[in-house]
């Protein structure tokens, strides 16, 4: 587990400009968060890296980009609008509102409440005298449901007829689209389909950070195969997906799969596993991964009145496809990776640094440019002009170099180079590495050369 605490390091994220607090000058609006010049970059890298594995370098797979209004009915075929619903409770002293399930797990993290329904919750909650986390109180309200969607209307009228929701979730951009995809890239099963963007919950609990958010950005496929050869793909994408956090650098010891107990399923779900991160706060899920049979095909073929069978051609077999759907945030993955780099290290004897150690090719800036001398301004322009054709760069021209060398390695950037005045006379400057602290000295010509094959994933 990180060795830091949860509010120095992210504190570090706010201060040095990965992320801002949304709305900050107005008070800030609760769970919302922006990204700022750092971590718009490092959100970039990741989607980048996500796409690029589970699109460019998986050839059964292709993606899509779906719009976040749908049709309302998409949402009472998935049950979104009847049952998205949340276990809430308020405390009648404080008038804090609470998620029932979380607030037993937070006191009792070794009680089994997996498959209660909310009677059972509230029986839990009384007779183990869970106390209000805010005033310590037991004077808790029944469990109620609340709706996590975002309604707006579409047109000028406010009727109940232009009623839209913002999306929940991606995945059902894909699923209203299986016909089309198939159709239109003339593809047969298996097929993964993947659609990224904007997801929307009202969530009442507030999140740690960018941990849980009420706009956030989820990265979800929908891979279709013949009904009983699903299991065998659940186990084939689990570990994709955790082949892909370790791409982040994430520490093998701080992850850990979560398999769903059966009385946890949802009752269409033939298997589900949950990838979690031992964040500084604690085990968190960051990736959802569940066999989902032919669950949704169906509730939205009988929904439009569109059939969504598929003619299998190598058994003349019409059959609904069976589908696994992993299913992560992109946010908590930016989250997970800040978290995992971030480091304290002393120096000889009385001498520190923070220090991200983000794989280079997450890292915001690749490359640092920074001019011995003011006087070397010119030189050092054209060194950075040259570079950031190839790659992300920044350049510092202000304090000693030992402190600006500092600063590149509290936000991460892999490599600095120094311009100096022997570059004048034989066009060669220093690389220094973020994580050695090594020097060598390099051509101009050669830097992109050197610096491509060490930054790009
Ligand atoms: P949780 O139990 O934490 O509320 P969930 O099980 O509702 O999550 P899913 O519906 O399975 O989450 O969504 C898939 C993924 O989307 C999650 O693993 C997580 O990475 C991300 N996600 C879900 N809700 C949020 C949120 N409010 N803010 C940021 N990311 C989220």
């Amino acid at each position: 587990m990180s060795k830091f605490d949860f509010d120095k390091v992210t504190n570090h994220f706010i201060t040095s400009g990965f992320l801002y607090q949304g709305s900050e000058i107005y008070g800030g609006l609760s769970n919302t968060w922006d990204y700022g010049p750092l971590g718009s970059e490092v959100k970039r890298n990741i989607e980048k890296m996500w796409w690029k594995k589970f699109i460019q370098e998986s050839p059964t797979n292709v993606g899509i980009d779906a719009a976040i209004l749908m049709n309302p009915k998409v949402w009472e075929a998935t049950g979104h609008v009847s049952t998205f619903n949340d276990p809430l409770l308020d405390c009648k002293d404080c008038k804090m509102r609470f998620r029932a399930d979380q607030l037993i797990e937070k006191q009792f993290p070794d009680a089994d409440i997996a498959g209660l329904n909310d009677e059972q919750l509230m029986d839990f909650i009384r007779n183990n005298d869970v106390k209000c986390p805010n005033c310590g109180g037991t004077n808790f309200t029944d469990i109620r449901k609340f709706n996590m969607m975002f309604k707006t209307h579409i047109g000028v009228t406010e009727d109940s007829k232009s009623v839209v929701y913002l999306r929940p979730e991606t995945a059902q951009g894909v699923f209203v689209n299986f016909k089309n995809i198939l159709r239109t890239t003339r593809r047969k099963l298996p097929i993964g389909i993947c659609n990224v963007g904007k997801a929307f919950r009202n969530e009442i609990t507030p999140g740690q950070m960018t941990f849980r958010m009420r706009e956030f950005t989820q990265m979800e496929m929908e891979f279709f195969c013949k009904p009983g050869e699903d299991l065998k793909w659940f186990d084939f994408w689990k570990k994709r997906c955790l082949d892909f956090v370790a791409d982040l650098g994430i520490k093998k010891e701080d992850l850990r799969f979560r398999d769903h107990e059966p009385a946890e399923l949802a009752f269409y779900s033939k298997a589900t596993t949950d990838i979690e991160y031992r964040f500084p706060f604690g085990w968190g899920e960051v990736w959802g991964i569940a066999d989902r049979t032919d669950y949704d095909l169906k509730r939205h073929a009988t929904y439009s009145g569109e059939p969504l069978d598929y003619f299998d051609p190598e058994t003349n077999e019409k059959y609904v496809p069976f589908c696994i759907e992993p299913s992560v945030g992109l946010d908590r993955l930016i989250l997970m990776t800040l978290c995992n780099a971030y480091d304290e290290e002393a120096i000889g004897e009385n001498d520190s640094r923070i220090v991200m150690h983000l794989v280079p090719s997450l890292a915001p800036y690749k490359v640092a440019v920074l001019p011995l001398s003011k006087k070397l301004e010119e030189k050092a322009q054209e060194v950075q002009k040259i570079l950031s054709t190839y790659m992300t760069t920044v350049y510092d021209d202000t304090g000693s170099i030992g402190k600006r060398y500092r600063r590149q390695d509290a936000i991460g950037t892999p490599y600095c180079v120094t311009v100096d005045f022997n570059t004048l006379e034989d066009s060669s400057v220093t690389i220094r590495d973020r994580d050695t602290m090594q020097q060598i000295r390099l051509q101009i010509t050669d830097l992109e050369k050197y610096l491509s094959v060490k930054v790009f994933y």
